[in-house]
């Protein structure tokens, strides 16, 4: 029997062993692995550099808890700014976590407590963020939930404007949706986010856990428009693998966050920010996020094209290498199909097909994961 808490539903895959975009099992087979650990992963499976950064620290010291100040976390910190024009940073191990010092720190430079989020969001699984996630399966069991969050439409005007008042502390949302099913913001909403701020002081929070370090070809999904949150969050992707989350705001917050107000004891640990200040390096390098760019306009442009006759596909959609391809039906048995092809994808709500592969995948790599794709989701034609 095990002894784990069965909080997930697994795969029957043993991992031996990961290389750029390809994980290997126990039994030696290989597979591309477009699930990039959920979207952490972007530099795919023990990049040189990043390891390099990692184990260097290993050998140096492990910990020193935050009563130190360490050089690394200043480098790191002064990298995120420089990319995201938030001239603050605060290191959490977790996405939720920094979700929750975004919703603690919107709470105390306000004084309000309203904060509106979006049904099909996500984020994250603590007694806060899983209130702040518009899912109700990720609240279900769980009893009364905290009423600071109000959830509205995504994209929807009206549920804005009717939603957001003096009251309001903060706006918090993804540009991309990610385990609500690839639903990407439409300009117009961007547009009413800014005047609603603007007129009630609400902060605008981005949750750029799952879309940031460059996953929709840009370093921050916000970058596609003419915004600057107060506060963005991240995680998945900035370790590589290693732990580490971040929460980024503008210098007029830093007052509400002095001595004592908010901290982690593992947050900012200096093996973790050896592998997120490597990360930033890889991130920031010439032409970076461009090819991120151009590849996943590859990406859906040739799935567009191939699936165009399927049956079952009813949508794609992405941005960047974020990619969702709607079906009419279960996702479920399409993925078993693909990972036997030896492609690892993964699901967002019941009937997507998400991909999310490392943003350093070959342009060979997305030709053989389209070959799979075209195979397995055309299948029902011949059936029919
Ligand atoms: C994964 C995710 C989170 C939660 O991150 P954890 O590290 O699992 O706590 C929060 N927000 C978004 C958008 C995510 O995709």
């Amino acid at each position: 029997m095990s002894h784990l808490f069965p909080t997930y539903g697994r795969w029957n895959i043993e991992p031996a062993a990961g290389k750029g975009s390809y994980l290997i099992d126990q039994t030696g087979k290989e597979y591309l692995d477009f699930t990039s650990g959920i979207g952490v992963l972007n530099f795919g499976h023990c990049h040189p550099d990043i390891t390099e950064s990692v184990k260097k620290q290993l050998d140096k010291f492990w910990h020193t808890s935050n009563l130190f100040s360490l050089p690394v976390q200043e480098e790191t910190a002064s990298a995120i700014a420089e990319l995201s024009g938030l001239e603050r940073v605060f290191f959490s191990n977790s996405g939720a976590e920094a979700n929750e010092a975004a919703i603690k720190l919107a709470r105390k430079a306000t004084g309000k407590s309203k904060i509106i989020t979006c049904y099909q969001s996500f984020h994250g699984r603590t007694f806060a963020t899983m209130a702040a996630t518009g899912q109700e399966k990720v609240r279900t069991g769980y009893g009364q939930m905290l009423e600071t969050f109000k959830y509205i439409e995504f994209n929807s005007i009206q549920d804005l404007e009717d939603a957001a008042d003096n009251e309001t502390a903060a706006i918090m949302l993804e540009i991309v949706q990610g385990e609500g099913g690839i639903h990407i913001i439409k300009p117009e909403f961007i547009k009413k986010l800014e005047e609603i701020r603007s007129k009630t002081g609400a902060l605008l929070i981005i949750d750029e856990v799952q879309t940031g370090i460059g996953r929709t070809g840009k370093s921050f999904a916000f970058q596609h428009f003419d915004i600057k949150p107060d506060i963005i969050t991240l995680a998945k992707g900035l370790g590589n693998g290693i732990p580490v989350g971040a929460m980024a705001g503008r210098e007029e917050l830093a007052e509400f966050f002095g001595p004592g107000s908010h901290g982690s004891t593992f947050g900012g640990n200096p093996i973790s920010l050896a592998s997120a200040k490597a990360v930033l390096s890889e991130l920031t390098k010439e032409g970076f996020t461009r090819s991120v760019e151009e590849k996943g306009k590859l990406l859906i442009a040739r799935l567009q094209d191939e699936l165009q006759e399927s049956p079952v596909v009813k949508e794609i959609r992405g941005l960047g290498l974020m990619v969702g391809i709607e079906l009419k039906e279960d996702a479920a048995p399409y993925l078993k199909a693909l990972q036997k092809q030896g492609l690892l994808t993964l699901p967002a709500g019941p009937n997507i097909v998400r991909l999310l592969p490392p943003l350093t995948v070959t342009e060979i790599e997305l030709n053989k994961a389209i070959e799979h794709i075209a195979q397995t989701l055309a299948k029902k034609k011949q059936v029919v």
